[in-house]
C-alpha cells in the first residue's frame, strides 16, 4: 500500500480534529468562570494531551520519526478509517450538544447548564469516547511505531486522570440532578460501563 494514502488520511483527520471544535465554538460568548479546577494535575493532563498530539504533526511535516516507520497494510488502514470517522462524527455531535457548557479545562461557567440530551443521553463522556476512537483510528492508520500510538496513550492518560475529578466537580455543583443522571447513564460505552 502506498504510504501517501496514510499521510493523506492522517492530515485530513488532524485538520478536522482542530476545525470541528473551532467551527462550533467560534461564536460562544465569554461567560465568566464560576468554578475552576485548574490545579497542577489538570495542567499535567493538558500538557500530556498536547504532547501526545505533537508526534503525528512531526511525522506529517518532518523526517524526524522516519526511523520508526513500517510499511502500511490495507486491513488496519481501513479499520482505522472507520474509527477516525466514528470518532470525528461523535466529536462533532458532543461539541454541538454540549454547546457553551464546553471548556478545554475543568471548569464551570457562571451560567453553566447540565447537558443530558443528544449524545449525552446515554453516556456521560461522549467527547472523551470520541477522542479515544479518533486516537485508536490514528494508531491503526499511521504506520509509525512512535507517532501512531502516541495520541492514544495521551488520551488514555487524560481519561484516567480527568474523569474522577470531573464527575466530582459536576456532582458538587448539580447535586441530585447529576446523581440521577449518573444513575441512568454509562460512563463511556452505552450499556457497558
Ligand atoms: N466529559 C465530557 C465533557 C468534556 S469537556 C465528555 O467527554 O463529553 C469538559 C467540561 O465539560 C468540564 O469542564 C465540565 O464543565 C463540562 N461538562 C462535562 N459534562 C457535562 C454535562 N453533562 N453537562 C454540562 N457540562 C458538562
Amino acid at each position: 500500500m502506498n504510504p501517501g494514502y496514510a499521510k493523506a488520511v492522517v492530515l485530513i483527520g488532524v485538520i478536522l480534529l482542530i476545525a470541528i471544535p473551532a467551527a462550533i465554538h467560534h461564536r460562544d460568548g465569554k461567560a465568566g468562570v464560576d468554578k475552576s479546577r485548574r490545579g497542577s494535575l489538570e495542567l499535567v493532563v493538558l500538557a500530556i494531551a498536547w504532547l501526545g498530539f505533537l508526534p503525528s504533526i512531526a511525522w506529517l511535516a518532518t523526517p524526524l520519526l522516519g526511523f520508526a516507520d513500517y510499511p502500511p497494510h490495507m486491513v488496519p488502514f481501513l479499520a482505522g478509517i472507520a474509527c477516525l470517522a466514528a470518532g470525528l462524527w461523535l466529536l462533532y455531535r458532543s461539541h454541538a450538544d454540549l454547546g457553551e457548557s464546553w471548556s478545554i479545562t475543568l471548569e464551570l461557567h457562571a451560567d453553566h447548564r447540565l447537558v443530558t440530551r443528544g449524545v449525552y443521553r446515554s453516556v456521560r463522556h461522549p467527547m472523551y469516547l470520541a477522542l479515544l476512537l479518533y486516537a485508536m483510528g490514528q494508531a491503526l492508520v499511521l504506520p509509525n511505531w512512535v507517532a501512531g500510538p502516541a495520541y492514544l496513550v495521551a488520551m488514555a492518560i487524560l481519561f484516567a486522570l480527568r474523569v474522577g475529578p470531573e464527575e466530582r466537580m459536576m456532582l458538587e455543583s448539580f447535586g441530585k440532578d447529576y446523581e440521577a443522571y449518573v444513575a441512568r447513564t454509562s460512563r463511556l460505552v452505552p450499556g457497558v460501563w
